[in-house]
């Protein structure tokens, strides 16, 4: 399993995308200081999932990003991409390349993929930890550490070694299991703890088995009586459920001749109110009749009057022409009185008359 090739954009020092191809055998990167073989490093630490932003030569993590320069803006996000050639198939997969990528956003946000597909921190360890290339399990020996190697004593040296040759890793995974061991061993003696207690426990256990199995015939024969007593009040029920319903049946029919003879009153009800209105009707005709006849009687009663005062009018009148009459016989006395007095009066001219003659 090797490195094909390191491609970073916006990490560190590399605002522009570069790759670096490994080809095989050694690759050795040489350059001023100051100009970047450093960052190089953090890039593969970075991408492997270095989460110690100190480990990065940075106070942040955020510090990994492109920070600008006079000339050139600063970059929102940086990614770096590591490709393993896989075509010894020492990764369980199908592909024959096998690209691990880590992006960063300066909102913090940040993202992992494996061949371009977004996954897990978790699943890039694990990958990692598939080729031996745990997070103790690679070395990079960094700057003035070449010193340190050729001056250490054999021990150190060798431990170097050894870390840079991937045996630390099985190390390690001797030592968890040397741990794991330990741990399970552990775990033995606390269960064989616990079953020296479980046994001593096994005497009163036995008395309350006993005394549970006792409960539970006890319970099943309070169950089987609970159950008769049941049936026979159930029993009993039914029987009083039929007086009931005959009972109900009874009240029913009464129920029903009752209603019967509301009806039959309510008809002779409505007859006599029918009557009733009738004799009301009656009553109004009579009304009427007597209200028509006082009228009548009234006019009568006033022509009555009219008739009488009439007559009253004609006896008055007839005295006042008696009266006349009386008055008129006296003239008439005294004018026929008058007459005969002017009768011989003219007798007595006459007979002077002939005298004289
Ligand atoms: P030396 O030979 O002295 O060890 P080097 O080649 O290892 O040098 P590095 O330490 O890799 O150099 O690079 C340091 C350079 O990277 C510095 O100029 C620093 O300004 C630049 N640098 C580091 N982080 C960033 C960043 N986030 N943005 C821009 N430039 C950065
Ligand atoms: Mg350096």
């Amino acid at each position: 399993m090797t490195f094909k090739k390191l491609e970073m954009y916006g990490f560190k020092s590399f605002a522009d995308k570069t790759a670096i191809e490994f080809n095989n055998g050694m690759t050795a990167i040489v350059g001023p200081n100051g100009c970047g073989k450093s960052n190089i490093a953090d890039s593969v630490r970075w991408v492997l999932g270095e989460q110690s932003a100190k480990q990065l030569r940075g106070s942040n993590m955020k510090d990994v990003i492109f920070k600008g320069t006079e000339k050139r803006k600063e970059m929102s996000f940086c990614e770096v991409s590591l490709y393993f050639d896989n075509s010894d198939n020492e990764l369980p997969t199908e592909y024959k390349e096998v690209v691990v990528s880590r992006k960063l956003y300066r909102d913090g946000q940040s993202e992992y993929l494996i061949n371009k597909k977004i996954v897990r921190l978790k699943d890039v360890v694990a990958i990692m930890h598939d080729i031996g290339l745990g997070k103790e399990g690679y070395s990079i020996i960094g700057q003035g550490k070449i010193d340190e190697v050729l001056s250490a004593k054999p021990d150190d040296r060798r431990f170097i070694f050894e870390e840079a040759a991937g045996v630390a890793k099985f190390k390690q995974d001797k030592n968890e299991s040397e741990r794991a061991l330990l741990r399970t061993e552990d775990k033995l003696s606390r269960l064989n703890d616990i079953i020296y207690e479980m046994e001593r426990n096994l005497t009163p256990l036995e008395e309350q088995a006993k005394t549970a199995k006792k409960y539970f015939e006890l319970r099943d024969k309070a169950r089987y009586y609970d159950l008769n007593n049941y049936i026979y009040q159930y029993e009993h029920i039914a029987q009083d459920k039929a007086v009931i319903d005959n009972k109900i049946k009874a009240y029913n029919e009464e129920l029903d001749a009752k209603n019967k003879a509301v009806a039959a009153i309510d008809k002779k009800y409505e007859q006599l109110l029918n009557k009733n209105s009738e004799i009301d009707f009656e009553i109004k005709n009579l009304h009427e009749k007597e209200i028509a006849l006082s009228i009548g009687l009234e006019q009568e009663k006033s022509e009555r009057n009219l008739i009488e005062q009439e007559i009253k009018h004609l006896s008055d009148r007839k005295v006042e022409l008696l009266t006349e009459l009386e008055q008129n016989k006296v003239a008439q006395t005294i004018i026929s009185t008058n007459i005969e007095n002017e009768k011989l009066s003219l007798e007595k001219l006459k007979s002077e008359n002939f005298s004289t003659g």
